[in-house]
């Protein structure tokens, strides 16, 4: 970790809510299911489409994950009396991965049964790599009864998603969003330098492509978009073939540029009173945006 981040991962839990709130701004839709609704609103008008996140992870009872699901039930709801071009995507802790896999997987057939009957989508996240195996298995039970209504993430930084992506394809039509990783793994399991992560999508995307698995190309590095036009282009694939993906607030201008180009883009909208969990982990990821806090906090104290 660079000594910038070290003191990102430091000196963030000292800023004061309010602050982190504001420069997080950008990235969220805002606390209500109605924020989240008017931002897809917008999108759509621009031509883009949008997967909505009930903001939070790690729920650790019961109580909360039926919360949660409640609160995802409504998304799907809301979602087709908006007529929104949107679909939802879910982290499996939030439905109880964590408690029980086979409860998280219960509370995934509640949300599914939803979305297939407003013929709707639901992506699982993945997190964390003690979670990997259980969200696959849980992926590949749901596929089966789901069909196209489900899809899952691979993460390029893992050494194992080669493999991964493998079996899936061997084992029926697949659905992934393709990203680098968010978390902080061992390097045992994952790669570290910044091309062998980049070098890892390259490879996993045209092997995904070439195979007809349908990917949500999730990234902002001009490396691995230009390399994701380039494959789609030379594959000759239909844009409904694919698609692109980026986050609220990140590179709204090249995301543009993208649908002007005509290729299918989908932001990932998130939204809701856990917010400041989301925010600390976006703002950890980008130097750029933490020195403002810091400066911030700097200004505050004097
Ligand atoms: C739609 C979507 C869904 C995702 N879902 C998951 C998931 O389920 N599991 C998971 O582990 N990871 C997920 N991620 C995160 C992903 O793994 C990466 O951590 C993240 O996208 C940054 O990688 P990058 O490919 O954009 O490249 P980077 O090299 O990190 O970014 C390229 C450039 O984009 C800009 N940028 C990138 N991120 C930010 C940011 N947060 N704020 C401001 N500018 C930024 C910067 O200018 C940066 O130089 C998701 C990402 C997207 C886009």
């Amino acid at each position: 970790m660079s000594f910038i981040s070290k003191l990102i991962v430091v000196t963030i839990p000292l800023v004061p809510k309010p602050i982190v709130g504001y420069f997080a701004r950008p990235y969220i839709a805002g606390e209500a299911l109605s924020d989240g609704v008017r931002v897809v609103k917008e999108l759509n008008a621009r031509g883009i489409m949008a997967t909505m996140d009930v903001l939070g992870e790690s729920v650790n009872s019961r109580e909360e994950t039926l919360d949660m699901r409640r609160q995802c039930e409504a998304v799907l709801h809301a979602i087709n009396e908006h007529k929104l071009d949107a679909n939802l995507s879910i982290k499996p802790t939030q439905m109880g991965l964590s408690i029980d896999p086979a409860y998280c997987e219960e509370n995934l057939r509640v949300l599914l049964d939803i979305a297939r009957g407003y013929d709707n989508f639901v992506r699982i996240d993945m997190e964390d790599h003690p979670y990997t195996d259980s969200t696959l298995t849980m992926y590949k039970n749901l596929r089966r009864d789901y069909g196209k209504h489900v899809g899952v993430v691979l993460q390029a930084y893992l050494r194992r998603t080669d493999a991964d992506l493998r079996d899936l394809m061997a084992d029926g039509k697949t659905n992934i969003r393709l990203c680098k990783g968010i978390y902080v793994e061992p390097e045992e399991i994952a790669f570290k330098k910044r091309e062998e992560v980049q070098e890892n999508f390259k490879k996993l995307n045209e092997l995904g492509l070439r195979d007809g698995v349908y990917i949500g190309i999730a990234t902002h590095d001009d490396v691995l978009l230009e390399h994701g036009i380039e494959t789609v282009e030379a594959l000759k694939l239909k844009k409904e073939e694919y698609e692109f993906q980026m986050l609220l607030g990140v590179r709204p201008k090249r995301r543009d540029e993208i649908v002007a180009q005509g290729h299918r883009l989908r932001v990932y909208v998130p939204f809701g009173d856990q917010w400041y969990a989301y925010s600390t982990r976006r703002l950890k990821e980008n130097p750029s945006m933490a020195m403002h806090i810091i400066k911030a906090i700097l200004h505050l104290n004097t």
